[in-house]
């Protein structure tokens, strides 16, 4: 299938790694520009073979300086902006509400939320000017942007933030053709994740592959989400096949019906 997206103009977000990382190398394949920033200096030094022919800013998205030089660096490689994938995202700290460290909660809430908002905020003048006739924001809420999760309360709420932040933003931006919508993956396969069941196996003295299926047991499909299934959305809601697709928070979590 032809989606259509030869030179579109693409922004990712924390795209040196995880999801971020597939869904560039992803653009690149179906012939889109794409530049990345990322913390992980390192992993930025590595996209020359990762992704061959992205471009790059060292940018923390909660630093409204660095996302200004950040924004400064893609419009000059891209050539303008058709697409913002706010992907940026960190867990955040596990405990109880009462138990939490302020800083560990400001960290996450600017991380998850307010780092959505300081890149939209210097994307849209960008978006608004382009000509492409095909302009979109996608960002990355999760499964716990629509259920409770017990101890991890600064990323459920700025999760949850991302989902009134996407609608407010497909309504606003509606009338300049700007569609944005909103993707929240369930447990997303790889190394992380295998090593967090790894070690809950060993604390429960059970097997990895029954810890998973507790872990999985309330998701209708009960298996890891393939990280490329989130990088194949992600670049069909970027492209003129959902030309009518905006405001929708998209699941991709095999139909998870609960987090406690
Ligand atoms: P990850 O932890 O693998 O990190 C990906 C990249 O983010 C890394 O290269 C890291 O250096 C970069 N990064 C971290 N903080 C940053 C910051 N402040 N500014 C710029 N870059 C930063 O993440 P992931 O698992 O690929 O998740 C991507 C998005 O998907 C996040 O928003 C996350 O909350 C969401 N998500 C992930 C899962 C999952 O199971 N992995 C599930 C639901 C939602």
């Amino acid at each position: 299938m032809d989606l259509g997206i030869k030179d579109l103009r693409v922004l990712v977000t924390a795209g040196a790694g995880g999801i971020g990382l597939q869904t560039a190398q992803t653009f690149l394949r179906e012939g889109a520009k794409v530049h990345v920033c990322d913390i992980d200096t390192e992993a930025l030094a590595n996209l020359g073979t990762n992704a061959p022919g992205a471009t790059s800013t060292l940018c923390d998205v909660s630093d409204r300086d660095q996302v200004a030089k950040m924004m400064d660096d893609a419009i000059k490689a891209l050539g303008g902006l058709d697409c913002l994938i706010n992907n940026a995202g960190i867990a955040g700290p596990t405990g109880r509400v009462d138990e939490i460290d302020p800083a560990d909660w400001e960290q996450c809430i600017n991380i998850c939320i307010t780092g959505q908002f300081n890149v939209a905020r210097v994307a849209i003048p960008h978006l608004k000017a382009s000509r492409s006739g095909n302009t979109s924001i996608i960002n990355y809420s999760s499964a716990a942007g629509k259920f409770g999760f017990p101890l991890r309360s600064p990323y459920a709420a700025a999760k949850w933030g991302v989902i009134g932040f996407t609608k407010t933003l497909a309504m606003e931006l509606g009338e300049n053709g700007i569609r944005c919508n909103a993707v929240q993956p369930g447990p997303v396969d790889g190394a992380r994740i295998r090593s967090v069941i790894d070690g809950k196996a060993r604390a429960l003295n059970i097997s990895f592959d029954e810890m998973q299926s507790r872990m999985l047991a309330n998701q209708s499909i009960k298996s890891l989400i393939p990280p490329q299934q989130l990088a194949d959305i992600t670049v069909y809601l970027a492209s003129p096949l959902a030309s009518t697709i905006s405001g929708q928070d998209i699941s991709v979590d095999g139909d998870m019906q609960s987090l406690a």
